[in-house]
């Protein structure tokens, strides 16, 4: 008995078992066309994910950007510094996403 991948949820099954313990998902009875549809779709979700986290990302920076132009607080303040932090993080957490959705494009 090995252990793989589920096609539907990626979570570790027992390959000698016809239905995923973790989704339900019917291995037994899927073609290669339901696997490769199965597959497109967790692309997709990936995909959608990263780019749902890379919205988050930049308003979290122009939040921060957005703080220390208006925000009125005096450099050495702890808002400036958290607005400082936050158009930091945020850019930083776009730029990796960024590099992620390269990632995930070219396989
Ligand atoms: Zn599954």
């Amino acid at each position: 008995m090995a252990i793989t991948a589920c096609p539907s949820c990626k979570k570790p099954i027992s390959d000698k078992s016809k239905v995923c313990s973790h989704c339900g998902f019917d291995i037994g009875n899927a073609t290669a066309e339901d696997l490769e549809r199965k597959a497109n779709f967790a692309r997709f979700q990936k995909m959608h994910n990263l780019q749902n986290q890379s919205l988050i990302a930049i308003f979290i920076f122009l939040a921060g950007i957005g703080f220390l132009y208006w925000g009125g607080s005096d450099p050495g303040d702890t808002p400036y510094n958290l607005s400082i932090a936050a158009a930091v993080v945020g850019f930083a957490w776009y730029a990796i996403n960024r590099v992620r959705i390269v990632l995930a494009k070219r396989n």
